[in-house]
C-alpha cells in the first residue's frame, strides 16, 4: 500500500523532535568502551554492539554520543540506539567531532565520488549513498534516473532526518535530481513516502544500467525500487551468454535476462517464484526492444522448477543463481548453508557439460569463504568446474577495510 505524509506534516513533526535532539547533542553523553572494541572503532568499524559497551541502559534513542575507552580518553563519537544490538553506529575517531557541517561534507563527498563512476548516460541508476561505506552509517540514497530515495535505516539515524534532509536537498539537484523522497515501511510494513523535494516519483521509470533499459517499481519494488548491487555482475553475464541458453534462478525483474539476451543467447528462462516480477521483466525486454514470447517466464519455486528440470532432463550452459537472503541472523548460518549447497547441487545438475555457473548470495552472515565450500565439489557433486572469477560489491557500494559485515554481496563464475 502506498502511502504520502504531505510536507506539512513533516514538517511538524521534524520541530518536535529536532529541539530533542539538540539538547541530546549539546549534552553529548559519554560512553566507555570496553577494551576490545576500542581498537576495531579507532580502525574505522562503523559498529559497536551492545555488549561492547561498559554500560548500555543510560542510552537515548539517537543521542548523539562521545566515544571514551576505559581511561577515558576520546575515542570518537557516534549515534545511540538503545533498540538494536549495535547499540552506536560511530560516526567519527576522535579527534574528529559529530555536527550538521560534517553530514553535509560527507554527503558532498559520497555524491561527487560517483560522477567519477558514472557518466550518467549509459547507467542512470547508482546508489549516491552508501551508508556505512560512505561514514554515513544507515542512511542509503539511491538514484533512479532524475529520483532519489532514500531509506533510514532505524529510529536512531530518523531523530536526525532533517540534517539529513538538508545535506540532500542541498547537494542531489547539482547533480540532476528533481525528486526526493524518503521511503519508510517495508520488511511486511506497509511502504510508506515522504517528499522531500519536488513532490513524489512516478510509480514506474526507465533507468539505464551500461545502456540496458531496466523498469523499475518506485512505488513497490524491493530494496529502493531495485537490486543495484548486481549492475556490473549483470554486464558480466551479458558478455558471457552468446550462443547459450540462459536460466536465471530467481530473475525478480529479468535484469540478468535481459543482459544474457541482449548479449546473444539463443534462449532465457526466468524463474520467479513472483508472477509481477515477470511483467517488469518483459516490460524491459521490451524496452530495450527485444521481443520477450519467444522466451520463458516461469512462476514457479525455484527448487521445483529444478528438481522437474532435472527428471525432464533439461540442460542449460549458463545458469545464474541469485537467491533472496537465506541467513537473516548468525543463528541461522547453518541453515543457510546447507539450502544454498541444495540448490547449488540442483543447479549442478541441470548445467551441461562445459557451462557457466553463476553463483550469487547477498547474505551478510555468510562470509565468502563459507559460501564458496557450498560450491566445492562434494557439494555440486561434480569435479570439472573452476572459479573463473569471484566477485563483489560495486563501486558506488563502498564498504570500509574492517568493516567485513558490509561485503555482503558474493558473486561466483564458475566453469
Ligand atoms: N536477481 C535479481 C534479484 C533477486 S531478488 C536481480 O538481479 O534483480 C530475489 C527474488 O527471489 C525475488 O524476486 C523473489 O520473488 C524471488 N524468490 C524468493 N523465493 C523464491 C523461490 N523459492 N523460488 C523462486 N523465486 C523466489
Amino acid at each position: 500500500m502506498l502511502a504520502q505524509h504531505s510536507g506539512s506534516s513533516f514538517l511538524s513533526t521534524v520541530t518536535n523532535t529536532s529541539s530533542e535532539v539538540d539538547k541530546r547533542n549539546t549534552h553529548a553523553a559519554r560512553v566507555t568502551l570496553r577494551t576490545n572494541a576500542v581498537e576495531p572503532v579507532r580502525g574505522g568499524h562503523p559498529w559497536v554492539w551492545r555488549e561492547s559497551l561498559v554500560r548500555s541502559d543510560t542510552l537515548l534513542m539517537g543521542a548523539v554520543v562521545e566515544l571514551r575507552d576505559e581511561a577515558g580518553v576520546a575515542i570518537g563519537s557516534g549515534i545511540a540506539d538503545p533498540s538494536s544490538a549495535i547499540a552506536v553506529r560511530v560516526w567519527t575517531v576522535a579527534p574528529e567531532r559529530w555536527d550538521a557541517g560534517l553530514v553535509g561534507d560527507r554527503v558532498r563527498k559520497a555524491i561527487r565520488a560517483r560522477t567519477k563512476h558514472f557518466d550518467n548516460e549509459k547507467t542512470t541508476a547508482y546508489r549516491c549513498v552508501a551508508g556505512e561505506g560512505d561514514r554515513l552509517p544507515a542512511v542509503t540514497v539511491d538514484r533512479y534516473d532524475m529520483h532519489a530515495i532514500v531509506k533510514l535505516d532505524g529510529e536512531a539515524i530518523t531523530e536526525h532526518r532533517d540534517v539529513i534532509r538538508q545535506a540532500l536537498t542541498t547537494e542531489l539537484p547539482h547533480i540532476g535530481i528533481e525528486t526526493i523522497t524518503l521511503r519508510t515501511g517495508g520488511r511486511g510494513a506497509a511502504i510508506e513516502f515522504e517528499s522531500w523535494l519536488g513532490g513524489l516519483p512516478p510509480p514506474r521509470v526507465i533507468v539505464l544500467e551500461h545502456g540496458v533499459p531496466m523498469v523499475v517499481d518506485l512505488h513497490e519494488g524491493q530494496k529502493t525500487g531495485a537490486f543495484l548491487d548486481q549492475r556490473e555482475n549483470r554486464k558480466r553475464v551479458g558478455e558471457l551468454s552468446r550462443g547459450c541458453r540462459v536460466l536465471n534462478l530467481f530473475s525478480y525483474t529479468g535484469g540478468f535476462s535481459l543482459h544474457a539476451a541482449l548479449g546473444g543467447a539463443s534462449h532465457v528462462t526466468s524463474v520467479d517464484s513472483a508472477a509481477k516480477a515477470h511483467a517488469a521483466a518483459q516490460a524491459s525486454f521490451v524496452a530495450a526492444g527485444i521481443e520477450p514470447k519467444p522466451h520463458a517466464f516461469v512462476t514457479a519455486d525455484a527448487f521445483q522448477f529444478l528438481e522437474n528440470a532435472h527428471r525432464r532432463s533439461q540442460k542449460w550452459d549458463l545458469i545464474v543463481c541469485d537467491p533472496p537472503s537465506f541467513a537473516p541472523n548468525e543463528k541461522s548460518v547453518a541453515r543457510a548453508l546447507s539450502a544454498y549447497r541444495t540448490l547449488h547441487a540442483a543447479c549442478a545438475r541441470v548445467l551441461a557439460k562445459g557451462g557457466v555457473f553463476c553463483a550469487s548470495s547477498c547474505s551478510s552472515h555468510v562470509p565468502a569463504d563459507l559460501f564458496l565450500t557450498t560450491l566445492d565439489d562434494a557439494s555440486l557433486q561434480r569435479s570439472d568446474l573452476h572459479l573463473v572469477d569471484f566477485r563483489g560489491l560495486p563501486a558506488d557500494h563502498p564498504t570500509l577495510p574492517i568493516w567485513k559485515e558490509g561485503r555482503y554481496l558474493k558473486f561466483a563464475v564458475l566453469e
